[in-house]
């Protein structure tokens, strides 16, 4: 007898749920749509007065068991995940997204096309300091089949008694050296105003870690259609970065690359910490080129060649490395930039691993 009213109260209880699944799912379609309506109107989706409204409509109704607070917790959470179901759909829209375009970006650059499956090297000093101090690393770039050059002409230091670097001279020096020797120049811009100065002497526009969140820099450099290297914040999540690479897409300027280049955490036996999952999940999340900065990820000679083999291997469409003719005399970052010497062998070292394949031109016998 027990055992079927226990029966009989389950079904009832079964009939509930469904009917509260049914619901709920009603509810949450009808947010959606006034989540629609709300973009459309340039309106925002939360709405602390109107939540409030509801809340009160909650208290006021209740005639128990359950308590209102306890109702309104309950209540809240369904809020919450309403909510969120309308972020997802903003997510789904980001145009940095795979599922605004499944296909990769392919971004050209001088003639190499980035992002079409074949991984490259972007090397170069820190900060230009002479004609003939990026001169002498250019040429051995060009030995080594490396097709980018970098350089810091504006450089975003820690502190402002450090040196700032030789600004729009430093560019015309990368460019200078770059047309010689038919490489391809990137370089930091920090001041949205240099922007239409700077699209005179590069291939590619770099946005540094510190800037990934200065948003008029970032609208600056969607609004040209130079090639933007957006290189990830500090403390910057994978979402942050996506979606300050959006700031740029939504401006017009589809040729963008990410780069990761380590992120901030409590571990001190690196400069930073090389977040080196971030590269198949920016890979799987967007279809932009990704590229891993080895130098300021970790700050160590030592960890380049490794940390350089991890990248390739886990996908990454290339790598950034600083390297400068005496790095023991360099201005900036002298720490953890290459000689030649062992760029070269850093070069061959890669290329023996097998992760690597040279673009050096086979000159024929
Ligand atoms: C750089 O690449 O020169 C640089 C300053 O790097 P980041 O912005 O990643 O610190
Ligand atoms: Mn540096």
């Amino acid at each position: 007898m027990g055992n079927e009213q226990l029966e009989e109260l389950r079904k009832e209880l079964d009939e509930v749920n469904l009917q509260l699944v049914k619901l709920i799912n009603e509810r949450a379609k009808l947010a959606k749509e006034i989540g629609r309506v709300k973009s459309a109107q340039g309106l925002n989706r939360f709405d602390p007065v109107r939540e409030r409204k509801m809340l009160d409509m909650i208290s006021e109704n209740n005639q128990g068991p359950f308590e209102t607070s306890t109702l309104q917790h309950i209540f809240k959470q369904i809020f919450k995940a309403s909510l969120e179901l309308q972020e997802d759909d903003h997510r789904k829209a980001l145009l940095v997204s795979r599922k605004k375009q499944a296909d990769d970006t392919v971004v050209e650059i001088n003639g190499e096309r980035v992002g079409d499956g074949q991984q490259r090297l972007i090397a170069g000093p820190c900060s230009v300091e002479s004609y003939e101090q990026v001169d002498a690393v250019a040429a051995a770039l060009k030995n080594q089949g490396v097709k980018f050059l970098r350089g810091g002409a504006f450089k975003p230091r820690t502190s402002p008694y450090d040196f700032q670097g030789l600004g729009e001279e430093g560019l015309k020096i990368l460019r200078d050296v770059a047309d010689k020797h038919g490489l391809a120049v990137i370089s930091e811009i920090v001041n949205p105003g240099d922007i239409p100065m700077a699209v005179n002497y590069v291939d590619v526009i770099q946005i540094g870690a510190r800037n990934m969140q200065n948003f008029e820099l970032l609208k600056a450099a969607g609004s040209v259609d130079t090639p933007v290297l957006l290189k990830r914040g500090l403390s910057a999540t994978i979402e942050e970065f996506m979606n300050a690479a959006e700031y740029i897409l939504s401006k017009g300027n589809k040729n963008v690359m990410l780069c990761e280049r380590g992120i901030r955490t409590y571990e001190k036996a690196t400069r930073n910490t090389l977040d080196i999952s971030a590269v198949p999940i920016l890979k799987q999340e967007t279809h932009l080129p990704v590229f891993v900065d080895v130098t300021h990820s970790t700050g160590r000679r030592d960890l380049l060649l490794p940390t350089a083999k991890a990248a390739l291997a886990i996908g990454a469409d290339g790598v950034m490395a600083e390297v400068h003719p005496d790095p023991a005399v360099a201005l900036s970052d002298s720490a953890q930039q290459m000689d030649i010497d062992e760029f070269n062998d850093f070069m061959a070292k890669l290329e023996e691993s097998g992760l690597y394949k040279s673009q050096k031109k086979v000159v024929k016998g």
